[in-house]
């Protein structure tokens, strides 16, 4: 396992069948190696620092019916609510008297928010705001919008692609969702000069490490500029309720892996492994990652916002301190 953790760091690549190879064996020493590798990697890229982004939750209203989401079209119980204008622009008012300067604004794919409406929303934050970044996840939209929103501000736009194995797709995620409209837009964000983002969760029912070798694969030919790996997290009222969390291991191994691959990727240490393991973002940072994405607004939005509700009760998801989220950063020597 060593010489294939040292001809990753090599070549900057593996092939599918190494990355699942790696993935299965987890002796302790050689993940440690493999960390090691991929601060050092980060650690190498003296252009970049470590970020924070703060989390908005814009809307809990989807289109679509994936199963493993507590925002599915046809869970009852979800709170629905939408945002508006000025409400998200007091949200970004409150991170940035914190002294955060990235949004990460998310959103289940909502309909309504449209081309005009957050075309809006981001000239208000350009009008109000300097020197920020805002970052998008708000599903599919179409190619206009995504030009627009990025003439006028948008820095980002992340959309996972699901799952490359289309069988794997078609078990997880509802029939009108096609993969390849999904991948259409991931390369319309690049075209229009995005800082293009992708990922996926790890720890999916049916999910075999293959599948998860494949969309290592399919996220190395994007090459995206962010990436975000999330665990899978049992949701309340969804098909997969009583299903297994994901291994936030596993998830950790795959962000070394990442890192190793981009140099100069943003890779974020998502909230999910906090639901799946003590301290999961800050040992994401550990494994490489490189954006803190926070939740420190207040207003109960985060409470309200069930992607991840489990059946057992909410796993703690308190209001982050980014005081201490910033100390958490200047203990791994990690400038902001
Ligand atoms: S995963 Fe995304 S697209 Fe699917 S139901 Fe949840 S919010 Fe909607």
């Amino acid at each position: 396992m060593i010489e294939l953790i040292d001809r990753l760091m090599v070549r900057g690549r593996l092939e599918q069948k190494e990355i699942s190879e790696l993935l299965r064996f987890r002796k302790p020493e050689t993940v440690e190696y493999l960390f090691e590798k991929a601060r050092m990697v980060r650690a190498g890229n003296r252009r970049k620092a470590a970020e924070i982004w703060g989390r908005i939750p814009v809307s809990s209203y989807c289109k679509y019916n994936c199963k493993m989401c507590g925002l599915r079209r046809d869970n009852q119980f979800a709170k629905r609510y939408r945002m508006d204008e000025k409400t998200v622009l007091s949200c970004c008012m409150q991170y940035y008297r914190q002294g955060v300067r990235g949004f990460y604004l998310e959103s289940g794919d909502d309909i309504a928010l449209s081309e005009k409406n957050m075309a809006q929303l981001l000239l208000g934050i350009a009008e109000r705001l300097e020197n920020v970044k805002v970052v998008l996840a708000m599903g599919e939209k179409p190619l206009s919008a995504y030009a627009h929103w990025k003439q006028i501000g948008a820095d980002g736009y992340v959309l996972y692609h699901g799952c490359a194995n289309e069988q794997q797709f078609k078990k997880i995620y509802p029939s009108n969702m096609s993969p390849l409209l999904r991948k259409q837009c991931l390369w319309g964000l690049k075209e229009y000069g995005y800082q293009a983002g992708t990922g996926f969760l790890v720890g999916l029912p049916y999910q075999t490490m293959d599948d998860v070798a494949a969309d290592i694969c399919f996220i190395r030919e994007f090459c995206p500029s962010i990436i975000d790996v999330g665990a899978f997290v049992p949701a309340l009222h969804t098909p997969f309720e009583r299903e297994r969390s994901g291994n936030g291991e596993v998830v950790l191994q795959i962000i070394a892996i990442f890192r190793i691959m981009f140099p100069e990727a943003h890779i974020i240490a998502d909230p999910t492994l906090d639901r799946v393991m003590q301290n999961g973002r800050f040992r994401a940072l550990d494994a490489g990652a490189d954006v803190l994405l926070v939740d420190a607004l207040e207003g109960g939005w985060l409470e309200q916002y069930q992607v991840y509700e489990r059946r057992t009760g909410r796993l703690s998801a308190p209001v982050d301190n980014v005081e201490q989220c910033r100390e958490q950063l200047r203990m791994r020597g990690l400038s902001l």
